[in-house]
């Protein structure tokens, strides 16, 4: 199945870039008489977006699926010998990382048959981060994509929707980020199987979450993974910084692995937020400023 894409995913992104293109145009010199006076060349203003990294860093420790192969890197050269080298040894699902349709579903896309326009996509963000502070098996349900339509309208086709449940700012103790109990169930937030349905009657893209699941850790039978991949859609697990991001109008670039028979991979996940007009509601009227992530 080709996925329909009714709105260009890179429209949204013109959409900020356009003006600041046309801004440097207007500021062109104009060509000078060779007698005249060399004039101080005026520059295009800085591009008024800034740059969000969604991806958490990859270290040794971090936290990976029971049962998964952690990241390990092993220096293989060093200076004395030229340069220095590493290997890195990992299961494909360690990090932020994208899951292909075929890692549920069979005769599913692969990694290396997601297409490049599925790569760079509008963000819708649902905050739910009050939602999951009272309740760490916390399921995002359609009500919860019913209020965001309420608020910002439906959901546009070609969509990235991202759930900031706030449980990425765990993922540096492992323990506290899967958050397994005495019988080693874990106990973090996902997506519910009827969010993962409306999201296809949407024709969303993708979703993604800063958990280590698109289900809930409690969950036993992968409903979402089982309902979104099998529609032939892609998603991305622990994302960080998804706070940093606007409800709308963040244009975000999965750069996933490309992995022929691929079924899971990591990726390197940017957000490129627009600046606004509107007054700042925060008290700090600075509070916008570039991210490199933690
Ligand atoms: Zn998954």
């Amino acid at each position: 199945m080709v996925l329909p894409m009714k709105m260009h995913p890179l429209a949204a992104a013109l959409a900020f870039v356009a003006p600041v293109l046309a801004a440097c145009e207007t500021n062109t010199p104009e060509p000078q008489a060779p007698s005249s006076k060399p004039r101080a060349s005026r520059r295009c203003p800085p591009p008024r977006h800034h740059t969000v990294d969604l991806a958490q860093p990859m270290q040794e420790g971090m936290p990976v699926w029971p049962g998964g192969v952690p990241f390990k890197m092993t220096r293989t050269s060093d200076y004395d010998q030229g340069f220095r080298a590493h290997r890195f040894e990992m299961g494909e699902n360690v990090g932020t990382h994208v899951d292909a349709p075929a890692h549920f579903v069979p005769g599913k896309r692969t990694l290396a048959q997601l297409t490049a326009e599925e790569m760079v996509l509008p963000a819708v963000v649902l905050d739910l981060h009050e939602k999951v502070a009272g309740n760490p098996d916390y399921a995002v349900r359609a009500g919860d994509i019913g209020d965001w339509e309420a608020a910002h309208g439906e959901v546009p086709p070609g969509a990235l929707v991202l759930a900031n449940t706030g449980w990425g700012a765990r993922f540096r103790d492992a323990a506290k980020y899967l958050n397994a109990d005495g019988g080693g169930v874990l106990h973090f937030p996902g997506f519910a199987a009827d969010a993962a349905k409306l999201l296809v009657e949407r024709d969303a893209v993708a979703i993604g979450i800063d958990t280590a699941s698109l289900d809930p850790g409690a969950s036993k039978t992968f409903d979402a993974h089982k309902t979104w991949l099998g529609a032939n859609r892609y998603g991305v697990e622990n994302l960080a910084n998804l706070d940093k991001l606007p409800p709308t109008g963040a244009t975000v670039v999965v750069g996933v692995l490309s992995v022929v028979e691929g079924t899971e991979a990591q990726a390197r996940v940017l957000a490129i937020v627009p600046e606004t007009d509107e007054p700042q509601t925060d008290d700090d009227p600075d509070a916008a400023t570039p991210s490199s992530g933690h």
